[in-house]
């Protein structure tokens, strides 16, 4: 089983849904997902530009839509609100799926809205996409802000929650704000090595302890931009280095995927934050490629074992730890 760690799927469902299509993921992306042997992860709300001007709008169009399909689809979906809905999942042969939300911008000023946002199934979230916000400072924004007193308030919030919490996208102020307020494991979905890529979405080695030392896990992402600098050096190989790399500085039960597919998005949405061109690295360049990896860690020499824990178990064991 692969647990993909980030996946901006509910995004893509509004943008489809509102293009008349329905049905999306069965119709889109059920078997690419089966031909990657990805078959469970965190779907996100992410206010996809040019929306995320008026990101509440956008958040509450996209779980408008994301309802429904979560209706259509409840037959191969089991969305994952508590510990031990992961257990129901695959004993009846579901996947297991959290609705994650990419960033608070969407709450305004307001974070008790992040009850309503739990009631519809919220249980992972981060406080910022790459933007400054009333909550914290993204990775685009001013590097000496960090966390608002709100942003506070919203980590001990997601904390009482049951919420999972996300750094990745943070800068660095930020993640060191969360790191000091935080009194539970958190998560990087979907960032690589400082050490391996020097891009400021990807966390420095000591950003990487500082999450296994609070018990939290990193998902690598295969978005090429951020697993090498170097154009020819984009490729599954390098991927692989970021999870040794991982497991050498945080340990086995530290590391997962968030591979942050998201070549099924329109060009008009990716362009604005990506470069053109490919967007997985070789190899790996999409959903369907996701079980590659696998087989790049057999021959590296993982064990069985140590590939379950990257593949699904720590990301298991970080929502039986969260969820309540
Ligand atoms: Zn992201």
């Amino acid at each position: 089983m692969i647990f993909d760690g980030h996946a901006d799927i509910w995004t893509d469902v509004a943008i489809r849904r509102q293009k008349g299509i329905s049905d999306v993921f069965k119709k889109v992306h059920l078997e690419r997902f089966n031909k990657g042997e990805i078959n469970g992860g965190i779907f996100v709300i992410w206010a996809d530009p040019p929306y995320n001007n008026e990101p509440q709008k956008r958040v509450f169009e996209i779980i408008e839509h994301t309802a429904i399909e979560i209706m259509e689809n409840r037959d191969i979906f089991k969305i994952i609100k508590k510990t031990k809905d992961f257990d129901t999942a695959i004993s009846s042969g579901r996947m297991p799926i959290i609705i994650g939300i990419e960033g608070l911008s969407a709450l305004g000023s307001n974070f008790n809205l992040l009850n309503l946002l739990y009631m519809f199934g919220v249980r992972h979230a981060s406080l910022t996409w790459n933007e400054e916000n009333k909550f914290a400072t993204g990775v685009k924004g001013s590097s000496n802000r960090g966390l608002t007193e709100y942003g506070i308030q919203a980590v001990k919030k997601i904390e009482d929650l049951g919420i999972i919490l996300d750094v990745s996208h943070l800068n660095e102020k930020s993640f060191w704000d969360v790191y000091r307020y935080s009194n539970k494991p958190f998560i990087a979905s979907h960032s690589n090595c400082r050490s391996l890529c020097d891009v400021p979405r990807n966390l420095t080695d000591k950003q990487l302890k500082a999450i296994a030392e609070k018990g939290g896990l990193v998902g690598v992402n295969a978005f090429r931009e951020f697993v090498h600098v170097e154009e020819d050096k984009q490729d599954i190989e390098h991927l692989a280095d970021h999870i040794d790399h991982m497991v050498e500085v945080m340990g086995i039960d530290c590391v997962g995927f968030g591979f942050d597919f998201f070549d099924y998005l329109g060009d008009e949405t990716k362009n604005s934050f990506a470069g053109s061109g490919n967007i997985g690295v070789k190899g790996i360049e999409d959903t369907t490629k996701a079980k590659n990896i696998i087989r790049i860690m057999e021959k590296r020499g993982y064990s069985k074992d140590d590939i379950e824990k990257i593949s699904y178990k720590n990301f298991y064991r970080i929502i039986n730890q969260i969820l309540k």
